[in-house]
C-alpha cells in the first residue's frame, strides 16, 4: 500500500461562509495532517440541500487558499449518494414516520427518566404494524451494548450506553437526506481517514459512529477534537448567529499571517504562545508537533505497525 500512513481531513458544511471558529478548526486540521507528513482532504458535507449555499464552495475554497492551507483530494457529499445507500443496506434500519411532536410526547411519556442531555428516541416504531401514509425516515436498531471513544488529544473517555444514552437514531430522513453520521463515517471508513480533527461539538457524537463504523466492519480513527473558538461573552461563533465572515479580513486587505497569528495565539496550548504577530501556517506545523509529541500522539503513532 504506497498510501502513507496519515490521512486527515477538513469537512466543512457549504451552509455560509467560514468566520473565525471554522477557519481555527481548518488550521488545526490541516497542522496535524501536514505535520505528521500526512495527505489532507477537502470534504464538503452538503447533504442537507435545504441549508446548502450555493456560493460557499468557492468562498470556503478561497478563504482556506489565502490562509495557506492546501489540500491534496477534494469530495462532495453531494455526489456520493449512492455509497451512502449501500451503507444503509447494511445496517439494521426500520422505517420511523414520527413527527418531532410525537418523538417528544413518546419520550415525555417513557417510563425511564431522561439520561445524558439529549433527548432519546424511545423507539416507538420499532414495533409499529401499521404507518400512516407520510414519508418514513430510516433508524437504526442501535446495538445493546456500550460503546466508548478515546480522545489521543486531550486524553479524555467517553462511554455511552447505546439504547439508553443514545437510542435508535436516524440514518436517512424521511426528505431522503442521509444523515451526517452515516455519511460521515461512511466517507471516513472509503477515503481511508486515519485521524480526524474537528471541534468539540462532535465529541459527544464519537460513541455512536464508532458503533456505526464497527457494524459496517470499517477501521477506527484516531480522534482529536479541538476547542471551539468562542466570542467575547463564551459564545459560539455560528453563521447564524452572525459571527463575521473570514472573508471580511480577506477583502479588508488583513495579512493572512496576523490573522493566523491571532488564531494561533487564541489557542489554550503553551506551545502556541509567544508567537511573533505574523506567522504562516507553515511556522505553526513546529508548534503541533511540539504538542504532539507532549500529549504522547508521536509514541501512540510510532507503536502502530
Ligand atoms: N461537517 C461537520 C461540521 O461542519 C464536521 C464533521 C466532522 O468533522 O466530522 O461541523
Ligand atoms: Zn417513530
Amino acid at each position: 500500500d504506497p498510501r502513507p500512513a496519515v490521512v486527515g481531513r477538513f469537512a466543512p458544511s457549504p451552509t455560509g461562509a467560514m468566520h473565525l471558529g471554522n477557519a481555527r478548526t481548518a488550521l488545526l486540521a490541516w497542522l496535524h495532517s501536514r505535520a505528521l507528513g500526512g495527505r489532507h482532504l477537502l470534504r464538503f458535507e452538503d447533504l442537507d440541500t435545504g441549508r446548502v449555499r450555493g456560493w460557499a464552495y468557492d468562498v470556503i475554497r478561497r478563504d482556506l487558499d489565502w490562509l495557506g492551507l492546501d489540500w491534496d483530494e477534494e469530495y462532495l457529499q453531494s455526489r456520493r449518494l449512492e455509497v451512502y445507500a449501500g451503507a444503509l443496506t447494511r445496517l439494521r434500519t426500520y422505517p420511523c414516520t414520527c413527527t418531532r411532536k410525537e418523538v417528544l410526547t413518546a419520550i415525555a411519556e417513557s417510563a425511564g427518566a431522561p439520561h445524558g442531555t439529549e433527548p432519546v428516541y424511545p423507539g416507538t416504531c420499532r414495533q409499529r404494524a401499521a404507518f400512516p401514509a407520510r414519508p418514513a425516515a430510516e433508524r437504526w436498531r442501535v446495538p445493546e451494548r456500550e460503546v466508548c471513544a478515546d480522545d489521543a488529544l486531550t486524553g479524555q473517555r467517553l462511554c455511552q450506553d447505546l439504547p439508553r444514552d443514545v437510542g435508535d437514531f436516524v440514518l436517512r430522513r424521511g426528505d431522503g437526506a442521509y444523515a451526517y453520521h452515516l455519511a460521515v463515517v461512511t466517507d471516513d471508513g472509503a477515503m481511508g481517514v486515519s485521524d480526524v480533527v474537528r471541534g468539540l461539538d462532535l465529541w459527544s457524537a464519537t460513541p455512536r459512529q464508532i458503533a456505526l463504523q464497527e457494524a459496517l466492519g470499517l477501521a477506527r480513527p484516531r480522534y482529536l477534537h479541538v476547542p471551539l473558538l468562542r466570542g467575547f461573552q463564551g459564545e459560539r461563533l455560528a453563521k447564524r448567529g452572525g459571527a463575521p465572515p473570514l472573508r471580511e479580513w480577506r477583502e479588508a486587505g488583513t495579512p493572512p499571517e496576523r490573522l493566523l497569528a491571532d488564531l494561533a495565539r487564541s489557542l489554550p496550548w503553551p506551545e502556541f504562545a509567544g508567537l511573533p504577530g505574523e506567522v504562516s501556517a507553515r511556522d505553526l506545523l513546529g508548534p503541533w508537533r511540539a504538542l504532539w509529541a507532549r500529549v504522547g500522539g508521536g509514541a501512540a503513532a510510532a507503536a502502530q505497525p
